[in-house]
């Protein structure tokens, strides 16, 4: 079984500041961290940090292994080996992950203000721009079990890895922009978070009942969704049948950058073990919300062994 990924990663450079510029202003940082990131790479890195170490995954079962996939490209310079490196100590194949010379590696800089946690982000997408249809490996979608996808690499790729796709394709519609019709009705379950789904909806901020999100999520053409709420966990919506709110387990959050990713990472995985939508959102949201009590996006991922831990 296998959860292939298609999507960006990216070098972020988080730099520590006492206060957020404003407009044309200049201010001093503290010190500048790299770490590795971009939504597709932090998504395949849960799923493979899920899929290692413990025999069989979260549930044990000895036919449960999961290999992971990443399909996307980095700049030929030490950035993407960075990137490359990460993946590859997460678990994940980066045999498909190309080497692209004219473009950097894909950055996200990232000024994050002391106390409030407070930032402000700047993409500079770099060699995930060019990730071209013809870049996907047909064979590595067709042969996974669930395909994740989101929207940092051209949308004509993601295009064609949903139509390559004959598992289930799992679409993460961020950062949010409008779909066509054809690319939703391939996708079996969108994860947005409240934010993206109120966009996609054309529907206007504020606060909004388990109910009413549905009816919003249930507009959008793909066959399920699930809406991740943050502290309050995550929504899932099926195409038709009871709506389920699945609230997290009790965690100290120190810092929840990228727990969207983990918990689409995970869910992939579960999807690929068999996992019906409501288990694998399960065991989504315990992962998530493990994922929030270390630094950064990927400074918490969680093993197999402590998702088990915490599902009852
Ligand atoms: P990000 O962009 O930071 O990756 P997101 O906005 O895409 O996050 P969220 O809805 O904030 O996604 O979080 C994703 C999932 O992470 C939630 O559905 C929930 O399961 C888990 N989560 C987030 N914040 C917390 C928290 N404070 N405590 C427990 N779980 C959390």
């Amino acid at each position: 079984m296998s959860v292939t990924v298609v999507g960006s990663l990216n070098e972020d450079v988080l730099v520590a500041v006492g206060r957020l510029p404003g407009r044309g202003e200049t201010v001093v940082g503290r010190e500048a961290v790299l770490a590795p990131g971009g939504k597709g790479a932090n998504q395949a890195a849960a799923a493979g940090r899920l899929a290692g170490g413990l025999a069989g995954g979260v549930d044990g079962r000895a036919d449960g292994a999961v290999d992971v996939v990443m399909v996307g490209r980095v700049g030929d310079d030490p950035a993407g080996e960075r990137q490359v490196a990460a993946l590859a100590g997460a678990g994940v194949d980066t045999t498909l992950v190309l080497r692209t010379p004219d473009r950097p590696t894909g950055s996200a800089t990232i000024p994050v203000e002391d106390g409030s946690g407070e930032n402000l982000i700047v993409v500079v997408p770099g060699a995930n721009a060019a990730l071209a249809p013809a870049d996907v490996d047909v064979a590595a979608v067709r042969r996974a079990a669930v395909v994740l996808l989101q929207l940092e690499v051209p949308l004509a790729t993601v295009r064609a890895a949903a139509d390559a796709a004959s598992g289930t394709v799992v679409l993460t519609p961020a950062p949010p922009q409008p779909l066509p019709p054809e690319l939703l009705r391939r996708v079996a379950v969108l994860v947005p978070n409240e934010h993206e789904l109120v966009q996609l909806a054309g529907a206007d901020h504020g606060p909004r009942s388990p109910a009413q999100l549905a009816g919003l999520a249930r507009g959008l053409g793909a066959a399920a969704t699930v809406v991740t709420l943050g502290a309050r966990g995550a929504l899932v919506v099926p195409g038709d049948g009871p709506v389920l709110l699945q609230g997290p387990p009790p965690v100290e959050a120190v810092d929840t950058t990228g727990a969207g990713d983990c918990f689409t990472g995970a869910l992939g995985g579960a999807l690929a073990r068999g996992c019906d939508l409501a288990g694998a959102v399960r065991e989504a949201v315990a992962a998530a919300a493990l994922s929030t009590t270390g630094p950064g996006a990927r400074g918490a991922l969680p093993d197999a062994a402590a998702v088990r831990e915490l599902l009852p």
